[in-house]
This record gives structure tokens, sequence and C-alpha cells, in this order.
């Protein structure tokens, strides 16, 4: 690995991060169920947390994902686990009678995939504390919202590279990589992993670090959610928050292919402290925009914004910039700039303002950037309701080699999202078709995050050259594939 520091601190975490739990066999706390039989009364007995079957009066509550496209989803049970005991006797249960087993944090899989029918949903979301250390080392339950982490750290003067959403689960962002406004200084959430704790198919809660279960740890860096087993917390490597400030650019409709080769050009030769993302909506013509965020002073930041904006050739219709601490930055990109922390929070769980979003999404990653930047524009003009998303991933992400960790993507110059907000069919058409002429240009590469189920090449997208390890670490951990679903790493 390329970072000395971390590996360092990698190290002194593996003691202090091990569970008063211990690692050990389940027998002695497994549900009482014979195979093809769930006992979900005794399960329930076992559990400190609460058991939701469907004939409960708040199952149809707390079943409920991010999507709402998923609500039709009939899991067998919901468990709400309180600890990483629960998190156990989930799992030993599972496994003794094949029920199917799917983890849940925040709940925004992209494909529902932590609400499938008929499975067992472990969810963590009450583990959700986060705890600053010595060193600067933060313990993250895995149930954690993007909002508690930043929260939390804000309060110790700390901050965690991380996605924009508050409401995203800290554990599928950092198990997919993590991708956000402070990426190209930090880097991907995942890099900033120093270990894991992890109840695995046999039911043992392990301690994943590069020294403790190297292989295991190295899968959990990138190579999706819902694989190899259930975290219960995270301990990662923290920096003292920066001050930041922020900026937008509106452009004027029918100018994306020269903002979009401006854009591109910038980015690359961009310092690690810029970062920005090229929002683009579908119409006759397309319209754009540039959002962005500075590890810095306001003044810097509008300099380089001059830079970029001169590199499109386009003379702006609206730009602003704006100075902000950590949190207020993070609440910002979160759209919560008008709410407190508290209210930065899902109103579907847990008594927030945040609602819930209907949508149909997809990815790729543009490796280079596009020769031809038209070639975008016509594939945007006339379809109205489609947005593509093109996040930067230069920087400090590019600085570690695409086999260190299961994120295959270093290097790239941008994630492209292809998003719909409907779970119609035609809004699965119309991704499906824009993703595949994306890929057409750009190559077949996809973003684990962005999880599409429609994705037929899905192993090599996500994963790379990397898929063929993470099949071999699943064959080790996961033999009798407890962690399956169509996109596991058991099938890559
Ligand atoms: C509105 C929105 C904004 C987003 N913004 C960003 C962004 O800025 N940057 C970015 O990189 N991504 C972003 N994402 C994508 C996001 O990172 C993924 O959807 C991520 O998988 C969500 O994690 P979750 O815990 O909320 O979801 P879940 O649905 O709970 O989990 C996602 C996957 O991880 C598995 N999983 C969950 N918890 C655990 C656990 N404890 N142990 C093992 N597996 C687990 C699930 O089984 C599932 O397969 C965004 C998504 C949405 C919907």
């Amino acid at each position: 690995m390329a970072m000395n520091r971390r590996s360092l601190l990698r190290t002194a975490a593996v003691g202090a991060a091990y569970s008063a739990l211990g690692a050990g066999a389940l027998s002695g706390c497994m549900p009482e169920s014979v195979a093809g039989q769930v006992d979900w009364a005794a399960l329930r007995r076992r559990l400190t947390g609460a058991l939701s079957l469907p004939a409960d009066a708040d199952y149809a509550t707390v079943k409920r994902a991010y999507n709402p496209g998923f609500d039709t989803r009939q899991p067998a049970a919901v468990a709400r686990c309180a600890n990483a005991a629960d998190v156990q006797a989930c799992v030993g249960m599972a496994s003794q009678s094949g029920t199917r087993i799917a983890a849940r944090g925040g709940g925004h899989s992209y494909a529902g995939y932590s609400t499938p029918d008929g499975a067992l949903i472990v969810d963590v979301g009450q583990l959700n504390s986060v705890e600053v250390g010595a060193a600067g080392t933060a313990v993250i339950g895995a149930g954690a919202r993007l909002m508690d982490v930043y929260s939390g750290l804000a309060r110790a003067g700390r901050c965690l590279p991380g996605g924009s959403c508050p409401t995203v689960g800290i554990a599928g962002l950092t198990l997919g990589g993590g991708l956000g406004v402070l990426s190209g200084k930090y880097g991907l959430t995942c890099d900033s992993l120093i270990s894991a704790q992890v109840v695995t198919p046999d039911g043992v809660l392990r301690t994943a670090s590069a020294e403790s279960e190297p292989d295991l740890f190295w899968a959990l860096c990138g190579g999706g959610g819902g694989n190899l087993g259930v975290v219960t917390s995270f301990t990662f490597e923290t920096v003292a928050a920066p001050q930041l400030a922020v900026f937008q650019v509106k452009f004027p409709a029918g100018t994306l292919t020269e903002v979009l080769g401006g854009w591109q050009s910038f980015t690359r030769s961009a310092p690690d402290e810029f970062w920005s993302t090229l929002g683009t909506s579908a119409g006759n013509p397309p319209t754009c925009r540039i959002n962005g965020c500075y590890v810095g002073g306001e003044s810097t930041l509008n300099a380089l914004v001059d830079k970029l904006v001169a590199a499109t050739g386009v003379q702006p219709s609206n730009r602003y910039s704006l100075s902000k601490d950590y949190l207020s930055a993070m609440m910002y990109f979160g759209g919560c700039s008008n709410y407190t922390a508290e209210q930065c929070r899902p109103n579907w769980n847990g008594g927030g303002a945040l609602g819930r979003e209907s949508f149909t999404a997809s990815s790729r990653v543009l490796n280079q950037p596009l020769s031809d930047p038209s070639e975008l524009t016509a594939l945007l003009t006339g379809r109205t309701g489609m947005d593509i998303l093109l996040d930067s991933m230069v920087g400090a992400p590019s600085r570690i080699g695409a086999a260190d960790t299961a994120f295959p993507h270093r290097g790239a110059l941008a994630t492209a999202q292809i998003y719909v907000g409907a779970t119609t069919p035609a809004a699965r058409n119309a991704v499906n078709e824009v993703r595949d002429a994306l890929g057409d240009l750009v190559g077949n590469t996809a973003y684990v995050n962005y999880i599409d189920p429609d994705l037929s090449d899905w192993s090599t997208a996500y994963y790379g050259t990397n898929a063929p390890r993470l099949r071999r670490i699943a064959q080790k951990y996961d033999p009798h594939g407890l962690f399956t679903f169509d996109q596991s790493v058991t099938k890559c």
C-alpha cells in the first residue's frame, strides 16, 4: 500500500478495536432452528433488539428502504440489532436454517439488495455511535448515517471524506468505496479505513485489518456491501476538520459540449484541494452546472473557478461561492442548510425532515476524458427527466494502486451517474439505453455503489481485474454462499 502512515495507524488500532465479545464459534448463542425451518420466536428471544415479522404492526414501517420503489418487497423478517451478538444470532439462525439473509445499513442500495423478498434483514441501524479516540481514530458503528458521522466527527474537530447524502449509511458507502466532495484531497472513504469488525458467515466476529484477516480487509475496501458478512463497526483514520469553500456555476442552455470539454481538461490538472461535479440535465437542448468544494479559503477557490470557467470558454449565467466550516459544508451538500443536524435525518426512520425518493440509476466510470464531448450532449438531447452527474475522481484516490484495495477504478477521471427520478419501466429502459451507449463511448466499467441489477457484465464492470481475487476470498469466507444475491462476489 502506498500510505505508510495509514498502515501504522491500522497496526495501532487492531488491539483497541477488538470487540469485548471476542471471536468465537457461535454454538452457544444459536436460536433453536433446524435445517429448513425457522423458529422466529427463538430468534426473537435471543435478540436484545426487536424482530419484526409480517404480522407485526411495525413491519411495513421498519422494512422501508430509501427508495419507495422497493416498498412492495416482502422480507421474511427485519431484525433491528442492538449489538454484535444480535448480528451473530441472526447469522447463526440463517446459516442453520438456510434462510436468505441481507445486511442493511442506511437502506440506500440502488438495487434494493438490503430489502430482498423472503430474507431476514439484519438491520444494524441502531449501531450508530461515533467515538473519536487517541490519534484521531474514529470508531463508527456500521449503522451510522452520514449525518451522524459528520456531526459526531465535527464535534471532535475531525473529518472523514464521504458522500453527500446525509441519510446514506456509512456501511454501504465504505464497503463500495465512498466518493465525495473531499475525495480529491483525502481519498475515498474506504481509503481511510483502518479496521472493521465483521460477523462472517460462520458466525464469528472478526477484526479485519491490514494485519488481521488481510484478504477480508482488502475485500471490504471497495468490494461492495452485502458480501462476506455483516460489518458491525468501522475504525477510520480521520483528519483535522478543515475550513472549506463551496461554489456553484450555472451555464446557459445549449453549452454542454463546451462546458464538458473545459471541465474535463481543467479537472485533470486541478489541485487535490479542488473537487467538482458536472451536473447535466437532459432536454432540448440539455443544461448543465458545476458544483464543488475547495479545501481552503474562498479567494483561492474563486481564482480556480475563474480558470475553470475560462477553460470552458462559456460565460456563466450565474455563479456564487461561500466559505463554510466542515459541518456546514457537509450540510450544504446534503441539502440541509436550512435544517439543524437533528432535522437532517430520515423522516421515514428516525424523526428527521428528509424524505425518500423514487429513482432508477446506473453508472459508468470515465477512465479517460470523452474524446468528443458532443457525444454526451447528443445522448441527453430530448431525454427530458434524465440527469447525468459527473463526479471528479482525480487526486488522492488515484495514488493508491488498482489492486491495493478491491476498488479498481484508480486513476479515473470521473464517475458518470445516469439518473431518472422514477421507478417506471420507461425510466429503467431509458437508464439502460444511455448506460449502454455511454459504455460504448467510455468502456463498460461501473461503480458498485451505484449498483445496477440490469447490468449484465457487472463483475468486470465493478471490479475489473480484482474480480478473481474477490471470488477466491468469497470461497474462503463464505464457502456455502450464505451472503449470495444476484450480484454478490460469491458469483464474481
Ligand atoms: C441519494 C443518494 C445519494 C448518494 N450519494 C453518494 C455519494 O455522494 N457518494 C457515493 O460514493 N455514493 C453515494 N450513494 C450511493 C451509496 O454509497 C450506496 O447506495 C450505498 O450502498 C448505500 O449504503 P447504505 O448503507 O445506505 O445502503 P444499504 O441499502 O443498507 O446497503 C447497501 C449494500 O450494502 C450492504 N450492507 C449494508 N450494511 C452492511 C453491513 N453492516 N455489513 C455488510 N454489508 C452491508 C447491503 O446488504 C447492501 O447490499 C448515494 C446513494 C443515494 C441513494
